[in-house]
């Protein structure tokens, strides 16, 4: 067995680090989608190649007939240069696996080969989803769905894998409730009338009016929002004006709105709106804005949270799995899946000191401990043999 357990480990780390290696931006995941196929139809399970694009989907058959239990890694890596000098690094400028689908999709691939060990015994069948670009709205998921993915056989429960660094090596997390925010995008624009710096009673200062539109909206998690809500507003981008002593024309501010209730989400956006739209008219300006709705909240089923729950813990020991109750406020397709079945996100703590792996996801020095692609393959192959064996 401990043998069997190293040659896996061994695999599965070589797995990722081909993937690490040649990292691929979303829906151009041609060379990781090969691989994942290559790799799926070895083992013997079928496998259908450009589902949305560049997604693949294995299917495994159980010899007893039963439910159907779907398994999500996304694929899809970032523009990012790679600060790591390790041999397995990037072999591409500017991108690189920052965010660990490279695990993903690598305990994705370990479950489907634990799972086949088992295959005489499976009451049911195990589909595994391999979704390109989820790092970049509208992302992968949807078009997956459309295509049919959840349907052939019809799937009764998703469970998604991330790999988690705030977590350390054996130990894992899960959250009941809201996983992610809904990540809305905001452009603002405010136009006022530029001129010399030295005459602004002639002109209309679009500086000075930004900077009470970004105070007003700065306010409403403060005045406007339950106290006990997850929200949060960000503006990560200003752009006017070219230099000391000219007033300019406009300014241009990028912004996203966190929110994990639909309710929230239409009041701040609607009140940002007039917010944008009514003090630059205080001042002769005149602003607009933009909204670009992104993914949805993402929650978590609180049946599947649990089985989650009990099966990592049978796995990795008591006190091994943090419940969380509080979302991450950032955005995920997953929760795609979530609105059409019962669906829950396990995380892997894949964080280890020692190695300098405590890097969060999207840094440039983002690493992983490898043996968390093996627990989190062992993870996954008992939940999905407990679930088909249950009613
Ligand atoms: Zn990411
Ligand atoms: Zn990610």
């Amino acid at each position: 067995m401990e043998t069997d357990c190293a040659q896996m480990q061994e695999r599965l780390s070589n797995l990722r680090r081909t993937i690490h290696k040649c990292p691929e931006l979303g829906f151009q995941e041609i060379e990781t989608g090969k691989l994942i196929a290559k790799t799926l139809s070895d083992l013997g399970l079928e496998v259908q190649t450009n589902v949305n694009k560049t997604g693949v989907v294995g299917v495994l058959k159980g010899a007893k007939p039963g439910r159907t239990i779907a398994f999500r890694a996304d694929m899809d890596a970032l523009p990012i240069q790679e600060l790591n000098e390790t041999p397995y690094k990037s072999q591409k400028p500017n991108v690189m696996h920052a965010c660990g689908h490279d695990g993903n999709t690598t305990i994705l691939l370990g479950t489907a080969m634990l799972l086949c060990q088992q295959k005489d015994s499976l009451c049911g069948n195990v589909k595994f989803i391999f979704q390109p670009s989820e790092e970049a709205p509208p992302g992968g998921a949807k078009g997956m769905i459309e295509e049919g993915v959840l349907e052939n056989p019809k799937v009764d429960a998703v469970v998604g894998v991330h790999v988690d660094t705030d977590h350390p090596i054996g130990k894992a997390s899960v959250r009941f409730g809201a996983h992610t925010a809904n990540a809305d995008r905001i452009h603002i624009v405010i136009k006022g009338r530029g001129g010399h710096a030295a005459q602004p009673h002639k002109c209309v200062d679009p500086i000075y009016i930004s900077a009470m539109v970004i105070q007003a909206i700065h306010g409403l998690p403060s005045r406007f929002v339950d106290p006990v809500e997850p929200f949060v507003v960000t503006l990560g981008k200003i752009s006017g004006g070219d230099t000391f002593n000219v007033i300019p024309n406009d300014v241009e501010i990028l912004g996203t709105v966190r929110t994990v209730t639909t309710e929230t989400q239409d009041r701040v956006l609607e009140q940002i709106r007039l917010i944008v739209e009514t003090i630059p008219k205080t001042y002769n300006g005149e602003g607009t804005i933009e909204v670009r709705r992104g993914y949805p909240v993402c929650i978590n089923d609180a049946g599947i949270s649990s089985l989650i729950q009990e099966c990592c813990e049978a796995e990795l020991g008591e006190d091994t799995v943090s419940v969380g109750t509080t979302p991450s406020m950032g955005g995920e397709d997953f929760a795609y899946f979530a609105q059409k079945v019962p669906s829950s996100v396990l995380m892997v703590g894949v964080r280890n000191e020692e190695l300098g792996m405590v890097y969060p996801w999207h840094h440039a020095r983002f690493d992983m401990d490898e043996r968390g692609l093996v627990i989190g393959a062992k993870c996954l192959a008992r939940i999905a043999t407990t679930f088909l064996c249950r009613d």
